[in-house]
């Protein structure tokens, strides 16, 4: 039976009873088991070797905290590398070119590309309110243009009407030619796979790439081909400038280990997923459920946001100690903005300090959002160690300097020196009255 690999590991992690950092032996034993794990949820070899190294990089030295143990550490350090190697959450089709945008669909016969057409169409339409015309440049199945004209019927969207004789590079023109005339956003080019990688597929699809200048190419795989799509994958890639990847028939894998092999082959992001044969199944790509999926377990997604909660709650701990006592200095507010960074806002973060309301409600007015805190992170960056543990020292000539290097303004220096200043400040009153009560009060 399959077993969770955060049960594997807790059970070879948690026999170790000492503390500190995570060894190079005990990470090595916890790699054995993630690597099975990985196979088991097919990903590609390779993939999973590139992926041991670099959890094991992240993990060996790595501290573990006194509220996790090591297995859940472990877990912590896997999953978010899982989350980062899968890239970002829902990245959208880009349509920001001058209309009709062609989009091109690229893949194998049979991996959904003439389904997973028509499901787009059937969203640009319904809920971006794009006017779509779909075009076949299938000349080698009759009956594949039929399908495209018939499911074009079911979603009601325009399909180009259906001309014998044609090359594919001739219809493809003929279809932009008609999205222009006919006023279309959109023109979606489905081209004809084959049922496995050849150089008259590869041929026919950069022949129409050239003619059609697509803006998107979207690279369709079925996540059921395991070891094989990393291939499909790699040729596809290597001819075509794909743009993006669709994993389809994601409803009956289980697994969810095709994704990571795709993003880690092409470095292209996984746009959306097919769940289904129904012109419905088509959803957004969402890196944490798959890094879930693949981690095999149903209790993993409670198992490390307690993990991460606990490891937040400690260094939270630990800046508040030097809040109170007044030694709250840039490097904090840097770690802070990166732990924001990573929890997707300040909610969590702030929750776990004590009294934290009012500073929660001066970050928000700022309009905190993640581009914001880069932007600010970078400012600290630029600065000296120096600067950043005594940022009242930082003059004019500094700020100018420090706006250079991080390519903002020195009005920007200035807000995030500020802003710096007024939690300081506020936290230095906290802390003098949270003193008498032991420094850990409020911290429950
Ligand atoms: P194409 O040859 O690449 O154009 O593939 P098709 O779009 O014709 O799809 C081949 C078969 O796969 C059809 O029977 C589809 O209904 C089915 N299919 C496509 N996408 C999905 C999906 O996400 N889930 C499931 N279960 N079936 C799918
Ligand atoms: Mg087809």
């Amino acid at each position: 039976m399959f077993e969770g690999l955060s049960t594997r590991l807790s059970g070879i992690l948690d026999r170790l009873k000492g503390r500190g950092a995570l060894s190079e032996a005990d990470v090595q034993e916890a790699m054995r088991e993630v690597r099975r794990a990985l196979l088991e949820a097919d990903v590609a070899l390779e993939v999973v070797r590139s992926f041991t190294d670099k959890v094991r990089d992240r993990a060996v030295g790595a501290e573990v905290l006194k509220s996790v143990t090591p297995g859940q550490m472990v877990v912590k350090i896997v999953h978010d590398t899982l989350v980062d190697t899968l890239g970002t959450d829902g990245v959208a089709i880009d349509l920001v070119a001058v209309p009709p945008v062609p989009i091109m669909m690229v893949g194998l016969q049979g991996s959904g590309k003439t389904t997973t057409t028509a499901k787009i169409a059937k969203r640009l339409f319904e809920k971006q309110k794009k006017k779509v015309l779909m075009a076949s440049l299938d000349t080698r199945r009759p009956a594949a243009m039929e399908q495209l004209a018939s499911l074009g019927k079911q979603i009601g969207v325009d399909t180009l009407p259906i001309v014998t004789g044609q090359s594919p590079v001739q219809i493809a023109r003929r279809a932009i030619e008609a999205g222009r005339l006919g006023g279309y956003d959109v023109v979606m080019l489905d081209t004809a796979g084959r049922t496995h990688v050849d150089e008259a597929m590869m041929m026919e699809v950069a022949e129409v790439e050239r003619a059609a200048k697509p803006h998107e190419t979207l690279l369709v795989v079925d996540s059921l081909t395991g070891q094989d799509a990393v291939n499909v994958a790699r040729s596809f890639t290597g001819r075509v400038n794909v743009t993006g990847v669709v994993l389809t028939r994601v409803d009956g894998d289980g697994r969810g280990g095709a994704a990571l092999s795709m993003r880690a082959v092409t470095g292209k992001p996984i746009k959306l997923l097919g769940t289904g044969e129904k012109m419905d199944g088509l959803e957004d790509f969402h890196p944490s459920r798959v890094a879930n999926r693949i981690l095999g377990m149903g209790d993993i997604v409670s198992l490390v946001e307690k993990a991460a909660e606990s490891i937040d709650a400690e260094q939270g701990m630990a800046i508040a100690r030097k809040m109170q006592q007044g030694k709250f200095d840039l490097d904090d507010l840097g770690q802070q903005l990166d732990q924001m960074l990573k929890i997707g806002g300040m909610q969590g973060l702030m929750g776990m300090l004590p009294g934290m309301k009012q500073a929660k409600q001066q970050l928000a007015s700022a309009n905190m959002d993640d581009k914001v805190i880069k932007r600010q992170r970078a400012v600290i960056q630029a600065m000296t160690r120096w600067e950043r543990r005594n940022p009242k020292e930082i003059d004019g000539k500094r700020r100018r300097r420090i706006a250079k290097g991080s390519g903002t303004s020195p009005e920007e220096v200035n807000k995030l020196l500020k802003m710096h200043r007024g939690m300081a400040d506020m936290m230095k009153s906290m802390g003098g009255a949270q003193g008498k009560r032991g420094p850990m009060a409020g911290l429950a």
